[in-house]
């Protein structure tokens, strides 16, 4: 009993500290937490606002404003001064970094958009519109990119700015971009994702310090990784036949480099799961390879998106997604009306698949 009461004690001592992510209700305008979970219906007066009607009979509206994702202090206090001016000082985030602004009355709308729009925001992004990208975290947070996925980001934007601050298209359509191969990213009609087209290139000299060979070569999902002997020193060697230039070795083991300004290219997928209303599950299929990484306006990555999107926007019908339109009108005819190339590569000939592909919706360790 005594030795129970003095682990209690010591655990007291050591108190965990929180580092999660805060409670988001002590941030939320008064109004939804009075009327959470109390919500009679939603609607859109127009393109970036947003009405809530309560059961109470209270009623909200949300601008939603596009940014360019990597807020530097200058923006945010930007931002934050005109939201405390013109809003109600209550803010928050969606997944695709558009910032939503709460106010309880409609005559602050206009003034509202109005203060943005003379800052350079964008309002829109609701509906049937083509919203934010959703980009994975590039240089400035990930240690693996091949290139700068919020870059691309700002230049498609930029580039398809009419497309947010309307809602045109006959479905919403959700675009994303991926700096690397293997991980984040790829949760859109169209995604926009790195690919390696060579097999890395390895450092011997650093291997043995820095790399569990073990874990390297569990790694490569072709068991194109051996352990070899180089130079005296414990190193790895890749048989580049077998290599699927995926760059799963790259994270675990920095000294086998796959990222080349000339060789790490971009590559477009469309349709899939995410991209479908009311469909059966679906796979992304690849539509554009190799593309140059060409920063900073990626203009031929822009040029195929648009000439996607555009042949989308004439072609389907009202509330088809951009996977359902491709399901319906079938792939051939796909690059027929976008008139992108379909080549060789197109072709998953990979005999692995199969076996490996994760074709289930049951989820796998
Ligand atoms: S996509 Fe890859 S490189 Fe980019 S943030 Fe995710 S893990 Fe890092
Ligand atoms: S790039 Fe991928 S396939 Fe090639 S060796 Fe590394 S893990 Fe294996």
């Amino acid at each position: 009993m005594a030795q129970a009461q003095a682990a209690v004690e010591k655990k007291q001592m050591r108190t965990p500290i929180e580092s999660g992510c805060p409670d988001g209700m002590q941030y939320m305008h008064p109004l939804m937490i009075k009327n959470f979970g109390n919500w009679k219906y939603h609607d859109r007066p127009r393109p970036g606002v947003l009405h809530h009607v309560a059961y109470s009979g209270d009623e909200i509206w949300t601008v939603r404003v596009g940014t360019q994702r990597q807020l530097g202090p200058y923006e945010i206090n930007l931002l934050c001064d005109i939201i405390d001016q013109y809003g109600e000082g209550h803010v928050r985030f969606t997944i695709r970094s558009n910032m939503e602004v709460m106010v309880s009355k409609w005559e602050k709308v206009g003034p509202l958009i109005q203060a943005f729009n003379d800052a350079g925001y964008p309002v829109g992004g609701t509906g049937n519109s083509v919203t934010m990208i959703a980009h994975t975290q590039g240089w400035l947070h990930c240690d693996i990119p091949g290139t700068d996925a919020s870059g691309v980001v700002k230049s498609l934007m930029d580039e398809l700015y009419e497309e947010f601050i309307k809602e045109e298209m006959p479905n919403r359509v959700h675009i994303t971009t991926s700096c690397c191969q293997i991980n984040c990213g790829g949760q859109g009609d169209i995604a926009i994702n790195v690919q390696h087209t060579k097999p890395p290139k390895i450092n011997h000299d650093l291997v043995a310090n820095v790399c569990e060979r073990p874990s390297v070569v569990a790694r490569c999902p072709v068991a194109a990784i051996r352990p070899a002997m180089v130079n005296g020193k414990p190193s790895l060697e890749v048989d580049e036949k077998k290599c699927i230039c995926c760059g799963a070795c790259y994270p675990p083991c920095p000294p086998m480099q796959i990222n080349d300004p000339e060789h790490s290219k971009l590559a477009i997928w469309v349709g899939g799961k995410n991209s479908n209303a009311r469909s059966k599950p679906m796979f992304q299929k690849l539509v554009a390879a190799g593309l140059p990484n060409n920063p900073p306006r990626w203009p031929e990555v822009a040029a195929v998106v648009k000439k996607i999107l555009y042949t989308y926007k004439k072609d389907a019908r009202d509330w088809e997604r951009v996977g359902d339109w491709v399901e319906r009108i079938g792939w051939p005819r796909f690059f027929e009306l976008t008139g992108l190339p379909f080549t060789k590569f197109h072709i998953d000939n990979w005999r692995g698949a199969r076996n490996s592909l994760n074709a289930s919706a049951h989820i796998r360790f």
